[in-house]
């Protein structure tokens, strides 16, 4: 499988397609799979786009994205980083702003400030939230909003999404 992982390209193309996008958030709601059988579906495209896309050469979720954690995370990260957890709530980790929305912490910084290049410096210490992006399921319907948020700037997503759109003759 030879995917387009220009990310330039990627993102245009998902500005260029807003309109297309609400359109078909509709649609998936009015389609006539179940919850279930939509998740299904959408795993079974996503598994090969995760499979082909190195994400070791991308990274631009931890670039862009607000990276949240909880005190476990933050824990294994002190632990395994030999950060102390006081450094890390110091200069890492936003309390404040998590808690607004409702979260234990956030990274302050955007570029995450473990990325070395495109390649995580604390990869086997990283919060479960970087492990688990992107998320696609379960609930995919009724969760599709957000993860239309990352379609400009995650190749995963943004390959899903059309071939999600084929498969549904979109
Ligand atoms: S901790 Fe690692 S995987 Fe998570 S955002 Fe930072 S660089 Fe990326
Ligand atoms: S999850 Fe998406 S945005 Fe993050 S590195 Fe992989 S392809 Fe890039």
């Amino acid at each position: 499988m030879n995917l387009q992982i220009d990310l330039e390209f990627i993102a245009a193309e998902a500005l260029n397609r807003a309109d297309d996008y609400d359109a078909f958030r509709y649609f998936v709601e009015l389609d006539e799979r179940t919850d279930a059988e939509l998740d299904t579906l959408v795993e079974k495209i996503a598994a090969p786009i995760i499979a082909a896309i190195d994400c070791k050469q991308c990274a631009n979720c931890c670039r862009s994205l607000d990276v949240y954690l909880t005190e476990a995370d933050a824990e294994r990260l002190a632990a395994g980083s030999f950060i102390p957890i006081e450094q890390l709530l110091n200069d890492t980790i936003d309390r404040d702003r998590a808690a607004a929305n409702e979260e234990w912490g956030v990274f302050r910084h955007k570029p995450c400030q473990f990325l070395n290049g495109t390649l995580c410096s604390v990869y086997e210490h990283r919060p479960e939230s970087c492990r688990m992006y992107p998320v696609f399921t379960p609930d995919f319907r009724w969760t599709l909003e957000e993860v239309l948020g990352g379609v400009g700037l995650c190749p995963i997503i943004y390959h899903t999404i059309e071939q999600l759109q084929r498969e549904l003759g979109w």
